[in-house]
């Protein structure tokens, strides 16, 4: 067995996932000129992050057929 399912481009998503996250916080706490600016700039990150997160796991789905034990989420 291999001790990760992890091929490069299932790091490349993830480190992409992971970039929208440290995105998302650094708006979170950050200053904006306006309430109206920042929760703008949180859901564009939040509809990247998404992609990402879709993404990822459309891609995992091709690992899916030699990993048995993977269940499935709804
Ligand atoms: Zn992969």
């Amino acid at each position: 067995m291999e001790p990760s399912l992890l091929c490069p481009d299932c790091k490349r998503l993830e480190r992409e996932y992971q970039l929208t996250i440290a995105e998302i916080y650094s708006v979170v706490g950050g200053r904006f000129k306006s309430v109206r600016e920042k929760l703008h700039q949180l859901f564009r990150w939040q509809d990247v992050r998404d992609e990402a997160v879709e993404a990822f796991y459309e891609h995992k789905k091709t690992h899916a057929r030699r990993a048995s034990g993977l269940r499935r989420v709804a």
